[in-house]
């Protein structure tokens, strides 16, 4: 979270991009159809949306992992309809549970996805599932549309449009991640998956637990990281009695002999789990992000949300924000000379004072914007080689109410010094192996997780009362609870 977001003006121009349609052959049907993109044109859209989301995102830290998935995926990929794709498989630093895929052979899976997977041929599932949807030209897809609309960045989570004069727009290459799949299309790339995977001999049974574990997910104490995810996709365990029903019995459709679970398990050991909080948590009002060092305090009763690119704060009546964010000036002085020429901007008064004994440059300003206008005060603060801006505002109408609160909290940045933030760790994923036969009730006695039993079930694809035979390698969840969760 709060990660720099590259320049976005070539993904924007995706959206706009002429829609030049041409006949093509359909290289999974065999059919004619109408594209919107050459061939070229789509491995130049999904290259450009790859730099937005691979920096917005952020890729896991975990070349081994990465290379290793990457090679499964090219072996699916080269015996698939379109071998000659520039394919590239990433893990996003992400904790919810998700995959997609770009046009042109963009395919991500969040690192919260490979944590709830427990097979090498349950991780072929997905990533063939994903390479379906580009060859069959889907476009731009996801496991869960509501789930994207979290890893895309919390678009515009808590602040509602009017109160964007400044046209910020999230992320536009994630905006693109927008777009759908139908039904059908879903159900094409499912069995286009499963071909992929046995051709490999990778068990496609395999990818019926990945929908369990889906639809567990979706209901699961932790639930809300996939919201929505029923109502928006064909029903999980629909989707898993159709794979099941091309799976087993005499003559299975597509077969494959490889699952590997201990191979899968032992490169997850040590893996983050959850929501990393050096990306920047919040405590009552006050925001923390470890690895910066930094703290900013909002106002107290204030609703607040640390996205992607912004951490953001709104007050209870909803007519004041106070919004930070990195910005690319090395010079707090020159970005807020940025700030102020920007369309509409109006300077009412500048400043020079340092914030917190730290270099910053100030401002109070006035923005006409089309159907308010808002008074606010924003402050550039230099901090460990990054330019942070804090923005406040509110309606001019409110302003002489919310002037205190606003103008206190956006000159609030400050270093942290205090080693029980600076320390703060992510929970990550742990492997036991069972002594002897117990329930998971009794493995999680037994071994302990940070996180509820529920959990450790969905995550490990056991329920309540199934009896784990001794020997068994089994996940655990270590580490303290993520502060304010
Ligand atoms: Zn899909």
């Amino acid at each position: 979270m709060l990660r720099i977001l590259p320049r976005l003006a070539p993904i924007l121009a995706l959206g706009l991009a002429p829609l030049l349609q041409s006949c093509a052959v359909n290289p999974v049907t065999g059919q004619r159809q109408f594209v919107l993109f050459t061939e070229s044109q789509e491995i130049e859209m999904g290259r450009q949306a790859d730099q937005d989301i691979s920096a917005s995102l952020g890729v896991y830290d975990d070349p081994e992992l990465a290379a290793w998935m990457d090679d499964m995926g090219q072996r699916m990929a080269a015996d698939s309809e379109r071998p000659d794709l520039p394919w590239t498989f990433r893990i996003l630093d992400d904790p919810t549970i998700n995959a997609f895929a770009l046009p042109g052979g963009y395919i991500y899976l969040t690192r919260g996805i490979l944590t709830h997977l427990n097979s090498d041929a349950e991780l072929a599932g997905i990533v063939g599932h994903e390479i379906g949807h580009v060859t069959a030209r889907h476009g731009i897809t996801r496991v869960s549309r509501a789930q994207l609309a979290q890893v895309g960045l919390g678009l515009g989570m808590i602040l509602a449009p009017e109160l964007r004069p400044f046209g910020e727009a999230a992320g536009a290459g994630l905006q693109l991640l927008f777009l759908s799949n139908s039904r059908d299309a879903e159900r094409e790339a499912d069995d286009l998956g499963l071909r992929y995977m046995s051709t490999q001999d990778y068990d496609p049974r395999a990818v019926a637990r990945v929908f369990e574990m889906l639809a567990r997910a979706s209901g699961a104490e932790d639930g809300d990281r996939i919201p929505g995810f029923l109502s928006t996709h064909p029903d999980p365990m629909d989707r898993r009695d159709r794979i099941l029903a091309r799976t087993t019995g005499e003559e299975p459709e597509y077969r494959g002999t490889v699952d590997d679970r201990e191979g899968y398990l032992q490169r997850l050991d040590g893996m983050i789990f959850g929501t990393n909080p050096r990306e920047g948590y919040f405590r009552d009002n006050v925001f923390y992000h470890p690895d910066m060092a930094f703290r900013l305090d909002y106002p107290r009763g204030w609703r607040t949300a640390n996205t992607r690119d912004e951490v953001q704060g709104v007050s209870g009546e909803q007519d004041a924000v106070v919004l930070l964010r990195l910005v690319a000036e090395a010079s707090p002085s020159e970005a807020r000379r940025r700030f102020l020429a920007g369309e509409g901007v109006e300077t009412v008064t500048t400043s020079e004072q340092s914030v917190n004994n730290l270099p910053a440059a100030s401002a109070e300003f006035r923005v006409r914007g089309e159907n308010a206008t808002f008074r606010g005060h924003v402050v550039f603060v230099r901090w460990q080689d990054r330019t942070f801006r804090v923005l406040g505002y509110s309606t001019e109408a409110s302003w002489s109410a919310r002037q205190s609160a606003i103008s206190q909290a956006v000159r609030s940045f400050r270093p942290v010094t205090d080693r029980a933030i600076l320390d703060v760790q992510p929970r990550t994923i742990e492997l036991v192996r069972t002594q002897n036969d117990m329930t998971l009730e009794g493995f999680q006695q037994r071994h302990p997780s940070t996180v509820d039993l529920a959990t450790v079930g969905v995550i490990n694809g056991l329920r309540s009362g199934d009896v784990i035979p001794g020997g068994t390698l089994m996940k655990r969840v270590v580490g303290d609870p993520p502060p304010g969760d």
